[in-house]
């Protein structure tokens, strides 16, 4: 590509709204151009990594055998309110009506639109498993757009989704997508964690980990075992915690009557037997002072109310959403906002805990009945359980530390379970012939956001470095002189050499001072910069690896094999 007909504006300032490295060098170097608060344009160099980033993601999938499809943006809000999603999705949901004042919603996530599609494609355990995916343009209202790609209102996510015959089939497809997500952010070569997050609604231990991209401006707190592996949010370190010191507190308690709840996955189960421990936790947690109140955790809304109603025996308990604390109250902890905050939503403790006293008995799959906080413990035993801090022992291998970094969500796998099999009815003939809903997972990775959290890694004072996999082109050709017939010639038979070899070449052959260009090319960051001078005469180059930022003279044959 010839940069004198290449669309590139580069920019000497970072725009004023620019809040984050990556977001002013995007602009600077003309990779992305904003539309409007969330939403960009990607000029040619964006394209062309973003195609990178598509590939890789693209190849993974495959290569872990999944299928790609396209599904559509546009979605019948039918749909969702079948799911039970359409009400309590929130104001992230952009809606919109056709000219017969049909309603429908832009996609933020596909799992209706996939159950839909697989309820009627497949209807035996011989087709089991799946998993599908796909790569395409999401829509979110966010109340907050922010650092450009990192934050979009309209932005590019591959997401995917496992059906399996039963749930040691899905422990396997998701292992199979938790590897894949490795192998993806290792080529891009970010620094990241896979991190245990909470696993909200349905799903044990370990059904939901994070990908987090470790950055300083990371809106996620990831708190790290300094010896073990253990790794989790901030928001799961903390809710393990809360369950830790209330489950002890419970399960002294002498008079309680011990009962067994064995697997607590399906929703009819949720909701005759109770909630697993961590639930039932969070819910009591929340019973102090004679009052109730409780607080979504992220992600399945639904099935939170359906469990948190239950807990509470309170049919008129309201619940909050997540991300609506989150902004007003500017924390990032997850269930806890300010009280004052939750106020309206309080309801009667008394009567709530009298219905349904059901509390963790410290041991898998047993819960105590008739537990009446207040009255069979006081919320003092339980201590200060928000409070996980820098430096306390790792809740997993109790030697380590725990330790703080802050990280950029570029991925995010969670097990689903029937939520939506059973809500749109996608089931099939197991072996025995006994109609079943299918168990499903699902896997994003935000791949615009993933863009500017490379960049937000691999960026120095001059501009952007890129790792070779993402590099827009590999190679920067800089003719110092257009009107120097000597150089010129050599410029344009060393462009022809490097793509003949598959190499891809951004040869600067605009008529500008050289230091435009040398700026120009530390700014867009390609892994090596060919100075082509005064020495041409002499078959003598410049090569700039831009990790370094050293120049080396040196023959023009040797260059070409060390860009190799
Ligand atoms: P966040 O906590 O940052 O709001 P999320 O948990 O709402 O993200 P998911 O529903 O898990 O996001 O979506 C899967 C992935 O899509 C995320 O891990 C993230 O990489 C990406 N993503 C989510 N929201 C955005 C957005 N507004 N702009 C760009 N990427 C996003
Ligand atoms: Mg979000
Ligand atoms: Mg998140
Ligand atoms: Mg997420």
């Amino acid at each position: 590509m010839r940069q004198s007909n290449l669309l590139l504006t580069t920019l000497r300032e970072a725009p004023a709204e620019a809040e984050t490295a990556s977001h002013g060098l995007l602009l600077r170097a003309g990779y992305i151009r904003q539309l409007a608060a969330g939403i960009y344009s990607y000029l040619p160099l964006g394209r062309r990594v973003l195609h990178k980033l598509e590939n890789i993601v693209r190849e993974e999938m495959d290569k872990a055998g999944a299928q790609e499809v396209l599904l559509p943006a546009m979605q019948p809000a039918e749909l969702w309110q079948e799911s039970g999603r359409f009400g309590v999705y929130g104001r992230e949901l952009i809606t919109l009506q056709d000219r017969h004042d049909r309603e429908f919603v832009l996609g933020p996530t596909h799992e209706e639109v996939i159950t839909t599609l697989v309820r009627n494609e497949i209807n035996s355990y011989r087709k089991l498993p799946v998993t599908l995916y796909q790569i395409q343009t999401k829509f979110r209202d966010e109340r907050r757009p922010r650092s450009g790609l990192m934050r979009g209102r309209e932005f590019l996510m591959k997401d995917a989704y496992s059906f399996d015959n039963g749930w040691e089939s899905l422990d396997q497809s998701y292992q199979t997508m938790f590897n894949a997500y490795h192998r993806i952010f290792e080529r891009c070569g970010l620094i990241f964690r896979a991190v245990e997050a909470d696993s909200g609604a349905i799903g044990g231990e370990g059904g939901s980990h994070e990908f987090m991209a470790l950055a300083d401006i990371g809106e996620d707190t990831v708190a790290a075992c300094t010896a073990c592996n253990y790794a989790a949010n901030l928001e799961q370190a903390e809710s393990a915690k809360t369950s830790e010191q209330v489950v002890k507190v419970v399960a002294d308690l002498p008079a309680m009557e011990k009962f067994h709840t064995p697997d607590l996955r399906s929703i009819e189960q949720l909701t005759t037997v109770g909630l697993q421990s961590q639930e039932i936790i969070k819910t009591l947690i929340y019973s102090g002072g004679g009052k109730v109140f409780a607080v979504l955790v992220r992600g399945d809304h639904e099935v939170n109310e359906i469990k948190v109603k239950k807990a509470v025996g309170a049919e008129e308990i309201k619940l909050v959403d997540y991300e609506a604390v989150q902004s007003t109250a500017g924390t990032e902890s997850g269930f806890i906002g300010p009280v004052g905050l939750l106020i309206p939503l309080l309801v009667d403790a008394e009567l709530a805990a009298m219905a349904h006293g059901v509390a963790g008995a410290g041991e898998v799959d047993y819960h105590l009945r008739y537990v009446v906080p207040g009255r069979d413990f006081s919320l003092d035993q339980v201590g200060d359980f928000r409070n996980v801090e820098e430096g306390d022992s790792c809740p997993r291998c109790g030697t380590g530390q725990l330790k703080f970094h802050l990280g950029i969500e570029i991925g995010h796998v969670f097990k689903l379970g029937t939520k939506y099999s059973e809500k749109l009815g996608a089931r099939y003939l197991d072996p025995s012939g006994k109609n079943t809903d299918m168990i499903m997972g699902c896997y994003g990775i935000g791949i615009s956001r993933l863009l500017a959290a490379v960049v937000e890694q691999n960026h120095d004072d001059h501009g952007i470095s890129w790792p070779a996999a993402l590099a827009p082109f590999q190679v920067h050709i800089l003719l110092m002189s257009v009107k120097d017939e000597v150089q010129r010639t050599a410029a344009e038979n060393l462009y022809t050499v490097l793509s003949k070899q598959g190499l891809e070449v951004l040869l600067d052959d605009r008529d500008e001072r050289p230091g435009v260009k040398f700026k120009d090319a530390e700014l867009i960051g390609l892994p090596f910069t060919v100075v082509i001078g005064k020495g041409a005469a002499e078959g003598q180059v410049e090569l700039i690896e831009r990790k370094v930022l050293t120049k080396e003279s040196m023959g023009l044959e040797e260059a070409i094999l060390r860009i190799r």
